[in-house]
């Protein structure tokens, strides 16, 4: 899985950099809007802030499964009405008016998904539909329609959730789901206690801590309020790493 960040330009209308304190939901939608690719809907946000609608989410999956994140993690989109001050939303592309996904873009959701849960350290069933929320026809193909019934768009939302679920064991196997950012570098740990946090926050809670100033591989950088972090290959957490807790050792090549 690899994100491509294009954050939007900061604006009241799709990116106005309200902090999202503590993320209890991941929200998944439809763009409504078939064949229009990710890039489309990253440019539709963008242009908001000429004056608009208060409309964005934090991803958007397109049709080939690429995923494209529009706004940082510690701030709120204007996605999932009142579960946006608690929700990470995830919009996805579809190929017709079904709304059903392409294969490939089911695919990057899931993985994607997978990832956020372990980053915030939530359970499968805090994946919600913005159906779940207000009743909207969001995603269209997991929603009670004329054309389905309750029981076969519930039944598709949780055959998806299940593949998140089977991905959420793989992971916690083998630690497979770490994003291809081609990150990956050791540090030196100077500090003689610290903290390892469950996703790149202060406010994170602490999985556990570093007592050995060992050295350990880092295979994701992310910033988080005001800090570097950097998650471990381990997949144990997220650790800062400002220059007076690790050291960045050099490789040669
Ligand atoms: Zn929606």
């Amino acid at each position: 899985m690899k994100i491509n960040q294009n954050f939007l330009t900061p604006n009241k209308y799709s990116r106005p950099q309200i902090p999202l304190k503590k993320v209890t939901k991941i929200a998944v939608h439809y763009v409504g809007n078939p064949s229009s690719s990710a890039a489309a809907n990253r440019n539709y946000f963008e242009n908001q802030k000429n004056g608009g609608h208060y409309v964005s989410s934090h991803f958007i999956v397109g049709l080939q499964g690429e995923i494209i994140q529009c706004i940082p993690l510690d701030e709120i989109s204007y996605c999932t009405n009142q579960a946006n001050s608690y929700s990470v939303s995830v919009e996805c592309c579809h190929p017709d008016s079904t709304g059903k996904f392409t294969e490939a873009a089911e695919q990057s959701l899931a993985e994607l998904c997978a990832y956020l849960l372990e980053k915030f350290g939530l359970d499968i069933d805090d994946i919600i539909r913005h159906y779940d929320v207000t009743g909207k026809q969001c995603p269209l193909y997991w929603s009670p329609t004329k054309y389905q019934s309750a029981e076969v768009a519930n039944g598709r939302f949780e055959e998806f959730k299940n593949k998140v679920r089977k991905l959420l064991k793989s992971s916690a196997m083998n630690g497979t789901l770490n994003t291809s950012s081609g990150t990956n570098f050791r540090v030196r740990i100077l500090d003689g206690c610290l903290n390892i946090r469950k996703y790149p926050s202060l406010n994170a809670p602490v999985a556990g801590t570093i007592t050995d100033k060992g050295i350990y591989t880092i295979v994701a950088e992310e910033h988080g309020g005001s800090v570097l972090w950097g998650r471990l290959k381990s997949g144990a957490g997220w650790i800062s790493l400002g220059s007076r807790y690790v050291q960045k050792i050099r490789e040669e090549k």
